[in-house]
């Protein structure tokens, strides 16, 4: 496999075998940090769909009877060669996506950490036992797998987020169909090669490449049980209503605008690093990206100075540098949007202190002349009806909004439509306190800037960032790919003798 993968095309993997399938149109992948078109990925169709399905739903009986720590010995196999081919993957990461290796190796990692959770699935599958519910009778619940489930995953964490999603699907005894973002699809293809090689039978997990025709395909197919969605706010609005009137169970994780409060007692220079490493690291094009600071009282004249040198220094560099602190945005139409909303925000009235647009292509590295380039950009005075605040711009763009105490902080957060990060730095443990439990936020940091949830936590925000009941992985996942079911037994010995009709109950 490892030789199709270095061919132009990028193509699908159903039933243990790559396939090109009998979609047509093709997608070009570039590489960010030069602009060159590097391969091509295939974009499916309901036929390429309708294949991985129905290969998934053939593995699925056997695969769902497989004890679960039999199942976990392939995952413990797969974390082995994940760990061997860590760099690999981060390294295919950065030619597609273009962010800063170090921090591909970060999103590896934090991948990592799901499939080790997803080992303990025996003990997570674990049920409830209750003896003698009634005279000779037991109750007892325990979870079974859905069938064939399915994930839809955005351009940003082409390795994090599918790893959100199937390893605690298949751990749980499911089957899976992956449908990744045809912007940076390779890493798709490399994660079922290192799948194969840890002994998962043909058809437990799948991908599917393509765009809204496999998607749509992929809502309406009556065995295709569960969809698990990352990307933004419309298309997680669009799938879990689709999804939902087509009886499947959806999460559907949007988009963000997350914030951080610098409350007048911060320490400044933890507050500036902070600002600089969540508002930046990733060309902002992370879901938990700091795109607004809220600074609290007097402490915006102390920390704008120190905020307008950082920005302004940041190393933005091509990726494979390992000094690059920044690498390029994504495609051309995402540099478009970013550099449009900057016009914006120049037009609404922000003071713009650091414009990403002057960036000078030939200082990111050998070769980056075509690449989609912008520094960092940063806005003062932001008020809450302009676009560049009320918008997920989703580039590296730092809007500072200035309010006079923490309850106005609150009230700007708690009214954004909005809510899956935000942080808040101060030394006062009675705000920090007051912050947690007012927030109208799914995931909340103190003097923390991106707090993504760790393995068995579970990760999801609130309001327009997440659709559904059920946050990404931890529990929460494995309930999401399970449900439960109720047996109560009794044996012919403790069975009295006639109809009963009435409500039973404990005798
Ligand atoms: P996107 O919504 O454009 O695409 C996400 C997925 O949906 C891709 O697989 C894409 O092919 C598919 N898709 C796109 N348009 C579709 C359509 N009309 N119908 C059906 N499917 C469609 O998102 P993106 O640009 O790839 O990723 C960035 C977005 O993802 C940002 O909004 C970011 O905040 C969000 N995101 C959210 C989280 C989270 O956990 N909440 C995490 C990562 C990214």
């Amino acid at each position: 496999m490892t030789e199709t993968r270095n061919n132009s095309e990028i193509i699908h993997y159903i039933g243990g075998a790559l396939t090109a399938g009998g979609g047509t149109r093709t997608q070009p992948i570039y590489n960010p940090a030069t602009g060159a078109v590097s391969r091509h990925v295939r974009l499916g169709n309901q036929q390429d769909l309708d294949a991985a399905v129905a290969s998934a739903r053939m593995a699925f009986p056997s695969w769902a009877d497989t004890p679960p720590i039999r199942r976990t010995r392939v995952l413990f196999k797969f974390l082995e060669l994940l760990s061997r081919n860590k760099d690999a993957l981060a390294a295919l990461i950065t030619a597609e996506h273009g962010k800063v290796f170090t921090d591909a190796q970060g999103e590896v990692a934090r991948g990592i950490d799901i499939v080790e959770f997803s080992c303990g699935i025996p003990q997570l599958l674990k049920g409830d036992f209750t003896d003698q519910v009634s005279t000779g009778m037991d109750n007892w619940t325990f979870r079974q797998p859905l069938g064939v489930v399915a994930g839809v995953t955005p351009f940003n964490f082409p390795v994090m987020v599918p790893m959100w999603m199937f390893p605690v699907a298949i751990a749980a005894g499911n089957c899976f169909v992956l449908k990744p973002s045809p912007i940076d699809p390779s890493p798709s293809l490399f994660i079922a090669d290192l799948l194969k090689q840890a002994g998962l039978p043909d058809g437990v997990f799948n991908v599917v490449q393509g765009d809204k025709e496999v998607v749509d395909a992929l809502l309406v197919h009556p065995d295709v049980k569960a969809v698990s969605f990352v990307g933004s706010t419309p298309i997680a609005n669009y799938i879990y209503e689709t999804g939902a009137r087509h009886g499947k169970r959806v999460q559907a994780l949007g988009g963000a605008k997350n914030h951080m409060v610098v409350m007048p007692d911060a320490d400044v220079d933890q507050a500036v690093d902070a600002l600089i490493g969540a508002g930046y690291g990733s060309a902002g094009e992370r879901c938990m990206a700091i795109s607004v600071a809220v600074l609290v009282g007097d402490v915006a004249d102390k920390i704008m100075p120190k905020l307008v040198e950082r920005t302004k220094a940041l190393k933005v560099l091509n990726g494979t540098n390992l000094e690059a602190e920044m690498g390029p945005i994504v495609t051309p139409a995402a540099h478009a949007r970013i550099t449009g909303y900057i016009e914006q925000g120049v037009k609404e009235g922000a003071q713009l202190l650091a414009d990403g647009r002057t960036f000078k292509y030939s200082t990111a590295g050998v070769g980056c002349d075509g690449g989609f380039w912008l520094g960092g950009t940063l806005f003062d005075h932001v008020t809450p009806e302009m676009s560049i605040y009320r918008d997920e711009i989703f580039g590296p763009v730092l809007s500072c909004v200035r309010v006079t105490d923490l309850a106005a902080a609150v009230q700007l957060i708690n009214d954004h439509e909005f809510g899956n990060g935000v942080a808040c730095f101060t030394r006062d443990g009675n705000v920090a306190r007051e912050f947690s439990r007012c927030i109208q936020v799914g995931m909340v940091g103190i003097n923390v800037p991106i707090p993504v949830p760790m393995a068995w936590h579970g990760f999801g925000g609130w309001k327009k960032s997440l659709f559904g009941d059920m946050h990404a992985y931890g529990e929460e996942g494995v309930r999401f790919y399970t449900k439960q079911k109720s047996i109560m037994q009794r044996w012919p010995e403790s069975i009295s003798k006639g109809a009963e009709f009435v409500m039973p109950t404990s005798k």
